[in-house]
């Protein structure tokens, strides 16, 4: 593969887990919490715990109708219980950059400090609000825990709010996927620059199927702000991340924002994705072509379909846990997966000796190689964007409509 994209594959997704009903108008006011966590560990073990409350002073811009996440996606997952009840009201998966740090050699040593902000509906009433990490069986369990009281804790409120700029509204925002543009890098700029570039970017995210045919379910924001977002994460020279994630929610301000896309004014490669946490792109001349991929990290939570045995954690998926992506598998619990999906009489694994123009995805099966892995790993088709910018597979494709349907209607 001609370029390499060292994006977070490191998601854990698995099949719609049976979301209850929650009346949104029962539990929630409307408005937004935020919460400001910090999480500090190495590979030995991390602890998480909230630093800061806030009122983000905004509508709650997420699902009125969907509140418990149906997938069993992300590192981590916030949960919201009613505190009577014990009820869950809001969950939501998510993984964050420190997954990545822990496999750095520095990592497995020393320990460091991660931002998260975690936007949640504000509840009506007392809850418990609980971190959850995965266990050694990648299960969810809770790390810490906390009460809030809307009556008695105190909440600080946002500031630093950057320059919004409505791109393309379709409908109000708890109806929409809302997606912020953070334009870093342009202050100094002309806006006649900036524009250009917003609209450079929003086309590359309508650019590509599923999102192409769902651009009516988008919302998409501009916000001119600088957010520290850095060429060198982790001494990978394309590898532009920010670990300011406080400071990039106080640029957001009130901006609605299911999903970030931090777009650097720069021209030299770079970029990463983790899901339900941010993307960041710089303005590079092959940006069309590849942050498609970087967006089916972000918004699907979608594994690398390539090969890469190199990499640190090249052997992520070989155990004896069914990986939790859809879209690849290690046959331990391939019911969960796209097995139904598969025209009867399909082989497992199927022979990888059909000759597909590289433009397309070529016929689903069960294909040895996937999540860096030659051997044992398997992805669902020949061809496909988390493989090698290939058109999204019918698999990746399913999983992306399924996150849309659950922002938008
Ligand atoms: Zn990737
Ligand atoms: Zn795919």
């Amino acid at each position: 593969m001609s370029v390499l994209l060292l994006a977070a594959a490191m998601v854990m997704v698995q099949g719609a887990a049976g979301a209850q009903n929650v009346r949104f108008k029962k539990y929630f006011t409307g408005g937004t919490l935020r919460l400001d966590c910090s999480r500090e560990g190495n590979a030995q073990g991390d602890t998480v715990w909230v630093s800061r409350w806030l009122d983000r002073s905004a509508e709650w811009h997420g699902s009125r109708e969907v509140l418990v996440d149906p997938f069993d996606n992300g590192d981590y997952r916030v949960e919201m219980r009613d505190a009577k009840s014990g009820k869950v009201i809001y969950s939501k998966g998510y993984s964050n950059l420190f997954r990545e740090y822990k496999g750095t050699a520095k990592g497995r040593k020393v320990k460091a400090r991660f931002e998260e902000t975690l936007l949640l509906p504000m509840p009506k009433r007392k809850v418990l609000i609980a971190l959850q990490r995965r266990d050694d069986n990648m299960q969810l369990v809770d790390q810490t825990v906390v009460p809030f009281d809307p009556d008695e804790q105190e909440l600080d409120f946002n500031y630093h709010i950057g320059q919004r700029t409505d791109l393309e509204l379709h409908g109000a925002p708890e109806d929409k996927v809302d997606v912020a543009i953070v334009a870093q890098g342009y202050n100094g700029m002309s806006d006649p620059q900036l524009r250009v570039d917003y609209y450079r970017m929003k086309e590359i995210l309508f650019g590509q199927e599923p999102f192409k045919s769902h651009r009516d379910d988008f919302n998409v924001y501009g916000v001119k702000a600088d957010v520290d977002a850095e060429f060198g994460t982790f001494g990978i020279d394309r590898y532009l991340m920010t670990f300011s994630l406080w400071k990039l929610h106080d640029a957001l301000g009130t901006t609605p924002c299911d999903y970030i896309i931090i777009m650097v004014n720069d021209e030299r490669y770079g970029g990463g994705a983790i899901y339900n946490f941010y993307a960041v792109a710089s303005m590079h001349r092959l940006a069309e072509y590849v942050l498609p991929h970087e967006f089916g990290h972000a918004f699907g939570g979608l594994a690398d379909e390539y090969v890469d045995e190199d990499l640190a954690y090249g052997n992520l998926h070989i155990n004896d846990y069914e990986p939790l992506e859809p879209n690849i598998t290690n046959l331990k619990d391939f019911g969960r997966k796209w097995k139904t999906m598969l025209p009867s009489g399909t082989k497992v694994p199927t022979p990888d000796n059909v000759d597909v123009p590289k433009n397309e995805c070529g016929p689903l099966g069960v294909y040895e190689g996937a999540g860096y892995a030659y051997k044992g790993v398997y992805r669902p088709t020949m061809h496909c964007m988390m493989r090698d910018y290939a058109p999204f597979c019918p698999v990746c494709t399913k999983r992306l409509e399924e996150v849309f349907s659950m922002y938008a209607k």
